[in-house]
């Protein structure tokens, strides 16, 4: 079973649409022009019903098939958004949107699950429900999540999930995924360290934030080189540090902010609740004080095993076995896709954009040449999940 001839044809317009949406990215839940497009065309495709405004601007499609007896209802997302990055490509749909471009490929995603929604609204040929959405926000906005607080997950009755990345250096026409942790967590955190300013010459009558700072800062690196198990995947990262204001005083406080990555949602649990023991420690051992507020962002992206060897299976069909790493690696990027897997079992796997510019890079463009892969990933794992019985 390679890929489904039907998205031969389908190909230009795809592509024309995929190519609309570079030209005009959108950022965070400001994607009103992509979701009026996607509205329309769901629409005009024959789509059973066609919700817009869940999650502020996400749009969502549902398709029933030839009959709806097995009771099934798959949920297939893709994202809308795009990133504030000046394009450099050159290319002759470039941004028109001057320090807007998609960067990530989103403009695919989006592009992609029209395709396979033509497909599936003309065609029917499974038992059961497709609901299709399509999230603003997943560039740090935590679209998916503003979904399902919206009520996507009940509203639609959507009992499995799928999501699907594209990914540069992965050849095009080759998929991969893994069961379990995929992508990391992404938390981000502040610290305030107060401790007593005073004239640079006479350091004995102040509590120095800077010097309390700089111990904070190589005390959590102790975390990942210390405390965290060498066989789990962490990082945290302090990125900035902002204290005083002039070279003869000893400023009052330091600021400092930073991410933390984990691939486990116990290793996030244990190294925010370090982060915090070590900050409030290590300044009274200097005699300040210091506080950590700390945010959960994103969790971690923690693929279902029955899903993923399902995905894996029918991406071996589009593919071949052999171009369809079961086992990748796991990576330190985030994903709010992982919201949705909290919510249901599913599965995200990333499909080759081939020897491309890397994500969120200025130089970046989606690979039109995947478009019947992802496609064609889509409709057959309607079809083999939900099949019509003779
Ligand atoms: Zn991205
Ligand atoms: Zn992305």
């Amino acid at each position: 079973m390679p890929i489904v001839n039907r998205f031969s044809d389908l190909l230009p317009d795809i592509t024309a649409w995929r190519r609309d949406f570079h030209q005009y990215p959108e950022t965070l839940y400001d994607v009103h022009r992509t979701a009026g497009r996607v509205a329309e065309l769901l629409t005009a495709f024959g789509v059973d019903e066609v919700v817009t405004g869940i999650g502020q601007t996400g749009v969502v499609g549902v398709i029933r098939g030839r009959n709806t007896a097995s009771g099934k209802v798959i949920g297939l997302r893709a994202d809308m958004d795009a990133l504030p990055i000046l394009e450099t490509t050159g290319k002759p749909y470039a941004s028109k949107e001057d320090g807007k471009m998609h960067a990530c490929g989103h403009d695919g995603h989006t592009a992609m699950l029209l395709g396979a929604a033509y497909y599936l609204a003309e065609t029917r040929n499974f038992d059961g429900t497709v609901v299709l959405v399509f999230q603003p926000a997943e560039e740090g906005g935590a679209g998916g999540k503003a979904m399902i607080d919206d009520g996507l997950m009940e509203r639609f009755g959507i009992q499995q999930v799928f999501g699907m990345h594209n990914y540069p250096g992965l050849p095009v026409g080759e998929f991969a995924v893994r069961p379990g942790p995929f992508m990391a967590s992404a938390d981000v955190f502040e610290i305030v360290v107060e401790g007593r300013g005073g004239h640079a010459a006479w350091p004995h009558t102040t509590v120095d934030p800077v010097l309390v700072g700089a111990q904070v800062v190589t005390a959590a690196q102790s975390i990942v080189a210390r405390s965290v198990d060498p066989l789990d995947a962490a990082v945290v990262s302090i990125t900035q540090f902002h204290a005083g204001d002039t070279d003869n005083v000893i400023p009052p406080s330091a600021w400092l902010a930073g991410t933390v990555r984990t691939l486990r949602p116990d290793v996030r649990d244990f190294v925010e609740k370090r982060l915090g023991e070590l900050v409030a420690a290590t300044a009274a051992a200097f005699g300040a004080r210091a506080t950590l507020s700390y945010e959960r962002n994103y969790p971690v992206v923690v693929n279902h095993p029955a899903e993923t060897a399902f995905a894996g299976s029918v991406a071996a069909g589009i593919a071949g076995a052999d171009r369809v790493e079961t086992d990748a690696a796991p990576m330190m990027g985030a994903e709010d896709f992982s919201f949705m897997l909290e919510e249901k079992p599913g599965a995200f796997i990333f499909l080759g954009n081939g020897d491309s510019a890397k994500l969120h890079n200025p130089d970046y463009d989606f690979n039109d040449d995947a478009i019947p892969y992802g496609c064609s990933y889509w409709v057959k794992l309607v079809e083999t999940a939900m099949p019509v019985r003779a």
